[in-house]
């Protein structure tokens, strides 16, 4: 089953040559149901709300399972290996890349039901959640204590603390205070055999061994079953101040992000956005936007004298670069405001009714308006629109190909656009995705990003977790 056909011709061939090969041979389903009777279930229902994420491809299991407790995902995990039946791990759905997609069919462990928060201790400076926790549910309890869980994707609303580990998630806040990995002091993990084992721990520190913390986290569900994690929680910063502007060109608004850094601060985020978004952006924005070709966002927090006096600083730096007039929200209210602003792009695109294939590439900063530019360039030679906007402090720029699928060859111009994109981003030494993962959407452009002998490595660790291959099988590795 697919939800859209064809997005991406190569990822989904690629899937189409996988089906069937590695496939449970006989009806394994009545004896699983019976093994597992508060857990399991093939309703359709449920098989086809596990089917796909936020990508485009859908292929449903055969049977989902909703744990409630580690024991079960070991038992789960040993009922499945003795079988030969595929597990592919899920949080929320919320991928962009079809991570979650059990491909092979099998089973789908769903990880909504293991969804609290055990224990927040601003002594330590640690939360311990189950994977099924979502991002903003945390965020939310540990600020009503005064701290702080800084990783932030913009899909914090939806996605499951689980799902943030497996794909190491970032978001603009990564600029200052990084992504997913630098708060995983400690996991548990369920193997695809059935062991249960614990990395890291709840100290800030830890140089015992190898980092294999490091291992479990950004692997797509492909070496493990998380069942557990310990987070880092930092002090919360009491105060923050945000200051939006257009510019008059990209490279305008690309010499401030420079500028900053070069005059020694580190805002809390630098968000870029450019022409064409801008042009949608300005049905959608609650506040209007003044003319230009670019939009900048910069954002620092801390105590508030502090902050005060950074922005003071940092106005002169914004108008010198050619900025017109700056809109400054002032703390929670004021910040959010201006965040709505941004947070209006993506949905002004979205409403664009042409389908929106979002690239989260990474380039070098000193690339960043080459990027742009490369998307204009993009938008001429292929002739669809291309919106970029994202992170310009970490270079993390969302790199948006709109898509007029009606029209005839516009999945094979799509296709050879992202060839070219991911070519030069490679050229640039930059990265195909800095925050979704490869999945099955990038799995064609898998070995352009990695050399052989990395890709070998990640196989060799691949097969010495999952002999068998069954733990989210037919995905880039
Ligand atoms: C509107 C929108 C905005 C987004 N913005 C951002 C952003 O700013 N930054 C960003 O990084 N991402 C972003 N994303 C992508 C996505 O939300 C993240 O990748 C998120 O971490 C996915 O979490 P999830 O719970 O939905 O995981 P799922 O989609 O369910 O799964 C993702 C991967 O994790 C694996 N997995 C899930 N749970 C477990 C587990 N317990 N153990 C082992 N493996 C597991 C799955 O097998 C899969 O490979 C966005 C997505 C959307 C739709």
């Amino acid at each position: 089953m697919r939800k859209d056909e064809g997005k991406v011709k190569a990822a989904l061939g690629s899937e189409r040559s996988r089906e069937g090969s590695g496939a449970p041979k006989q009806n394994w389903v009545p004896a699983f149901l019976a093994e597992f009777p508060e857990a399991a279930t093939a309703d359709p229902e449920a098989l086809a709300q596990n089917a796909g994420d936020a990508w485009l491809a859908a292929h449903a299991p055969q049977a989902v399972f909703y744990p409630e407790s580690a024991e079960l995902v070991v038992r789960l995990a040993r009922w499945a290996s003795e079988a030969g039946v595929p597990i592919t791990p899920r949080g929320a759905g919320r991928g962009y890349v079809g991570g979650c997609v059990p491909v092979r069919g099998g089973i789908v462990v769903n990880f909504s039901r293991m969804n609290r928060i055990r224990e927040i201790d601003p002594r330590d400076g640690v939360a311990v959640v189950e994977p099924g926790v979502v991002t903003a549910h945390l965020q939310d309890e540990v600020a009503k204590l005064g701290w702080f869980y800084p990783p932030d994707p913009a899909s914090a609303a939806e996605s499951s603390l689980g799902g943030n580990v497996a794909t190491n998630a970032g978001g603009p806040r990564c600029l200052k205070y990084g992504v997913t990995r630098h708060y995983v002091l400690g996991l548990e993990v369920v193997l695809a055999d059935g062991t249960r084992i614990r990395v890291g721990g709840r100290t800030h520190k830890n140089k015992v061994g190898f980092d294999l913390v490091g291992l479990f986290v950004g692997s797509e569900g492909l070496l493990g079953l998380v069942t557990e994690a310990t987070l880092r929680l930092i002090p919360r910063p009491p105060y923050r101040i945000a200051v939006a502007g257009v510019f008059p060109s990209i490279e305008a608004a690309a010499g401030a992000v420079e500028q900053i850094f070069a005059a020694g601060f580190l805002p809390s985020a630098l968000e870029i956005a450019d022409r064409f978004t801008l042009e949608r952006a300005r049905e959608f924005c609650p506040e209007p936007l003044p003319p230009g070709e670019a939009h900048l966002l910069v954002e620092c927090d801390g105590q508030p004298a502090g902050v005060d006096a950074e922005i003071d600083s940092l106005l002169p730096i914004l108008r010198r670069s050619g900025a017109g007039e700056l809109l400054i929200g002032r703390g929670e209210e004021g910040c959010e405001r201006l965040w709505r602003t941004r947070r209006s792009f993506s949905m002004a695109l979205k409403a664009s009714n042409l389908t929106k294939l979002n690239e989260d590439v990474v380039v070098p900063r000193r690339r960043l308006v080459d990027l742009v530019r490369l998307g204009s360039e993009i938008e001429k030679r292929y002739g669809f629109p291309v919106a970029c906007f994202g992170h310009a402090g970490d270079g993390n720029i969302h790199v948006n190909l709109m898509i007029d699928r009606s029209r005839p060859g516009a999945d094979g111009r799509a296709e050879e656009a992202l060839d070219l994109l991911f070519r030069q981003i490679v050229a640039w030494g930059g990265s195909i995705t800095g925050e979704h993962g490869i999945g099955i959407a990038k799995e064609r452009w898998w070995p352009l990003a990695v050399s052989p002998e990395v890709r070998a490595l990640h196989e060799r660790l691949k097969s010495a977790l999952d002999p068998n291959g069954l733990l989210n099988p037919g995905k880039f590795v």
